[in-house]
């Protein structure tokens, strides 16, 4: 009996295996046709600067409008491009759009100083990030100092020698370096002045519970003063209430971005929102 019982969940788990593998060349191909067929978008969210008010940069977050399956997260597709190998390629699209609608709004007079731009740990360590940052950056006439590319600490761990060097490159471009979703990762500190960054960005599971949960605020309070003393621009993420706001500005955090000050918009959806803000400010 166990050894009938051991040949069926051998071939259920044959099945399986034949299923998942079917599932991933279907991905593989649905990725490459979205790529083609437009179904990727571009949303944008700013960040506000807590002392002037001013919007300090924009986010560029992917967005997959799958035909049959409507919108797909990138919390979902991210991590499944990474693993089928597919995430350099579409970092590229990313920063060739991106770099693109920069370019696009200039000419439209839309002022925004720069623009952040994630990137994942593979494209660190496999692709030519370098290469592909500074063919869009002359393609749309773009300066270094107006790109913030969003790292997260994934991105240091598994060849830390190598992303230091594509990070020294990127530098010398003038393009400055993000630390994203900081507090969550293995966050060994010393990375803060072993490579070349620039921004912390403190993640939003820290501000989401203030300030009801026990040792949040003390935490967050914790990084703006040591971002602060290590000269690094901190910004909070998925600022929701005005209390955080509030508690934000009186720690001197530079900047907040969240559902409290703007959503991620669609390209024309941002354009309305920047012509209204400009009219108050
Ligand atoms: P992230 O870079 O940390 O982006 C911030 C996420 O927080 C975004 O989720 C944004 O929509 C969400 N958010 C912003 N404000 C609030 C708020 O007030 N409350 C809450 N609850 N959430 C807020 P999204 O757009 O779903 O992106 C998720 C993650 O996917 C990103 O995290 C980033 O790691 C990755 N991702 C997005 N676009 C790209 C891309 O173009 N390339 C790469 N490599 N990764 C991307
Ligand atoms: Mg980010
Ligand atoms: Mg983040
Ligand atoms: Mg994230």
């Amino acid at each position: 009996r166990s050894k009938e019982l051991g040949r069926n969940s051998f071939q259920m788990y044959k099945a399986s295996m034949n299923a998942r593998s079917l599932e991933r060349l279907s991905m593989q191909s649905r990725f490459q046709s979205a790529l083609e067929n437009g179904e990727f978008e571009l949303y944008f969210q700013p960040l506000k600067c807590l002392v002037s008010g001013r919007i300090t940069s924009l986010e560029c977050l992917l967005r997959w409008h799958d035909p049959n399956l409507g919108m797909i997260s990138p919390a979902q597709f991210i991590p499944l491009a990474e693993e089928l190998g597919l995430i350099v390629k579409l970092d590229e699209w990313v920063i060739d759009r991106a770099c693109a609608q920069l370019a696009h709004w200039q000419k439209m007079n839309i002022d925004v100083r720069h623009l952040a731009i994630n990137v994942s740990a593979q494209h660190l360590t496999q692709g030519d990030l370098v290469n592909s940052l500074h063919n869009a950056l002359s393609k749309y006439e773009l300066e270094g100092n107006q790109i913030e590319l969003e790292l997260t600490e994934g991105c240091f761990i598994s060849n830390f020698q190598c992303a230091k060097d594509v990070l020294s490159s990127v530098k010398k471009m003038g393009v400055s370096i993000a630390l994203d979703d900081f507090g969550t990762g293995y966050s060994a500190l010393s990375y803060l002045t072993k490579l070349p960054i620039d921004i912390l960005k403190i993640d939003p599971s820290f501000i989401a519970k203030i300030p009801d949960e026990y040792g949040n605020s003390e935490i967050v309070s914790a990084i703006v003063a040591m971002a602060k003393a290590l000269k690094l621009h901190v910004v909070a993420e998925g600022v929701e209430k005005q209390e955080q706001m509030r508690f934000l500005q009186k720690l001197g955090c530079h900047a907040m971005q969240g559902y409290l000050y703007c959503k991620p918009l669609s390209q024309a959806a941002w354009c309305e929102f920047y012509q209204a803000e400009k009219l108050i400010s």
